[in-house]
């Protein structure tokens, strides 16, 4: 019997329950900048055949091995810690994975090397004798890259390392207190310009000033940097950061920006003349053990680099131009084909069902279900992609995504639940980066379906060059219009009556459970409601115009039969209800 508060402690070393939390563990790997040799991948993919042959890429270039049993526990430590993949600290409130460009050291179009600054941080962070950098107030996420796509998603990291040049000269741009969850934030770049060779010294210059911060300890739930930074704004946290370091960084007038997004997909030429690199798609993050032992055997006899992009997908590199044939061939054999569409093969899913204990929808199958649903109306999606959480923790970016979907529940009046969606628009990575906007809360999944095709094929007709282009010129009653099909609605946000719509119900009025009207009876709310849901009328009242006896309508949880029916008086911010009887 390990008591629980000692289980929470195994954190710090990658494990976190399985769902429910009795039984079995994920076990999460660090890949720093998602880097795994052929023998290592080995070794995960035996411990993976072991754990029901399942491993998952998540979206901060770790592997992920599910089912692991207490027992299992020290032979799996020790088979790690043999193979060199023994780092502590992928989740706790630690410094987690750090991440990169997936293909540095490989890409033509990077800026310069960053071996040593990520090693450097790697090694120090990785190092358990550093204890103080395992006890922050809150997990820190932080990325170093050089890529010119920023295809390592720099925006939305605790402390970002953003590869610049100027005048010539290699160095970082430094961006603090970006991060997702339920309030997320872009991070704010502090307008300094700092060499390699200092990246470790402003790192843990950042972090103590974060951590030395009392007003962390205050509360658990604002305790991550983005908060430090909204206090201080990026000028002063700038200032304060200056003052731990013991050299001047030059000013930066201009922060790097990203060139076009791209994430390294495919077959690309690498700096290395007659090398490429092969970007290959793995649907949803998911790979079998089978699959990854596979892989590893083979990039062990061409001699291959391996590894794991935040897109969740996986890399072969230094595939010499005479082995590209036979390896994408090999490759598809082995299931994973690049005959995949972009939105397929870029779409990300979090963990969640049936692992994540926060999770209340499997994301994982219901991006594949919406993508299946869309491609199979649309066809090609073009350069879309799809963020699918199962919660608002955001792990797969659901705020700066295309299209962003949170997995949520729907509560029908029968006590029975469904999984339903939030949909976000307007979010995006990069040059367009920007926190999206929730449009659309509890709809069903098949109604979600329905509304994307809407929104895809007007985005396709409107001429826009991207779809944040497209969603951003738009207000949330335009794009719930063009959602539903391009009829009319007008939601009057919290302003009148709030409306709710319970269960099979919220199909009258397009699969939105609660809205706002304003009107003086409720009499006058259907009729209002008419206009806004043509044939909603039909489906309340009688021909006699009475309430149906097969719904109640309650206002402020009271039967408006008991009430004055259908003439009760309504003011602003009373609550209607109406519930199948
Ligand atoms: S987004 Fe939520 S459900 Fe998905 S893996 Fe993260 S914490 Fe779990």
């Amino acid at each position: 019997e390990v008591p629980e508060e000692d289980l929470v402690r195994l954190q710090w070393y990658g494990l976190y329950h399985d769902k429910p939390r009795i039984g079995t563990f994920v076990l999460r790997i660090k890949l720093p900048g998602g880097r795994i040799t052929p023998e290592q991948l080995k070794v995960v993919g035996e411990l993976a055949r072991r754990f029901n042959n399942y491993a998952e890429l998540t979206s901060r270039q770790d592997i992920q091995l599910h089912y692991v049993r207490l027992e299992d526990v020290p032979s799996v430590f020790e088979t790690l810690r043999g193979a060199g993949l023994f780092r502590p600290g992928p989740c706790g409130d630690t410094v987690r994975n750090i991440t990169s460009c997936a293909v540095a050291g490989l890409d033509r179009d990077e800026l310069f090397s960053i071996e040593g600054s990520l090693r450097e941080l790697t090694d120090f962070f990785s190092d358990p004798s550093h204890r103080d950098y395992f006890d922050l107030p809150r997990k820190f996420k932080i990325s170093l890259s050089a890529c010119p796509y920023h295809c390592n998603h720099p925006e939305l990291h605790d402390l970002a390392f953003v590869g610049a040049l100027r005048e010539g000269r290699a160095g970082f741009a430094v961006w603090v207190g970006g991060g997702l969850s339920s309030t997320p934030r872009i991070a704010r770049p502090l307008g300094i310009f700092i060499p390699p060779d200092r990246v470790l010294e402003v790192a843990l210059a950042v972090l103590d000033l974060w951590r030395e911060d009392p007003e962390n300890r205050k509360s658990f739930v604002k305790a991550r940097i983005k908060y430090l930074v909204d206090r201080l704004g990026a000028e002063g946290f700038r200032e304060r950061l200056l003052e731990r370091l013991s050299f001047q960084p030059e000013p930066l007038e201009r922060e790097p920006e990203q060139i076009r997004r791209d994430f390294h997909e495919g077959v690309r030429p690498q700096k290395e003349e007659g090398l490429y690199y092969i970007g290959f798609p793995v649907p949803v993050g998911r790979l079998s053990g089978d699959q990854l032992l596979r892989i590893a055997d083979f990039a062990l006899e061409e001699n291959l680099e391996i590894r794991i992009s935040q897109r969740q997908n996986l890399i072969l590199g230094n595939v010499p131009e005479e082995r590209l044939e036979d390896t994408v061939d090999f490759m598809k054999k082995v299931g994973l084909s690049l005959n995949l569409s972009r939105t397929r093969a870029l779409s990300t899913a979090c963990t969640s069902d049936p692992f994540c204990n926060y999770s209340v929808g499997s994301a994982k199958e219901i991006l594949t279900e919406i993508i299946d649903y869309l491609e199979g109306e649309l066809g090609d999606l073009g350069d879309v992609i799809i963020g699918c959480d199962g919660c608002p923790h955001a792990c797969a970016h659901h705020w700066l995504s295309d299209i962003g979907l949170q997995a949520t529940h729907i509560r029908h009046p029968d006590g029975s639940i469904e999984t339903g969606l939030n949909v976000i628009l307007g979010g995006g990575y990069g040059r367009l980066a920007g926190v999206g906007r929730i449009v659309l809360k509890r709809a069903t999944v098949e109604d979600t379906k329905v509304y994307l095709k809407n929104l895809l094929s007007a985005y396709r007709k409107s001429g826009k060059e991207t779809i944040q282009e497209f969603v951003r010129e738009l207000s949330d009653e335009d794009l719930l219009r063009v959602m539903r099909g391009g009829e009319v609605v007008t939601v009057t946000e919290e302003k009148g009556v709030r409306v709710r719509m319970m269960g099979p119900l919220t199909r009258l009025t397009g699969g939105l459970s609660e809205l706002w009207v304003e009107a003086g009876t409720v009499r006058e709310l259907i009729d209002k409601l008419e206009v806004l849901y043509p044939g909603v009328k039909n489906r309340l009242l009688k021909e006699d115009g009475e309430i149906k006896s097969a719904i109640n309508v309650f206002v402020n949880e009271e039967d408006v039969k008991y009430l004055k029916g259908l003439d009760t008086e309504l003011k602003e911010g009373d609550e209607v209800q109406f519930i199948l009887a």
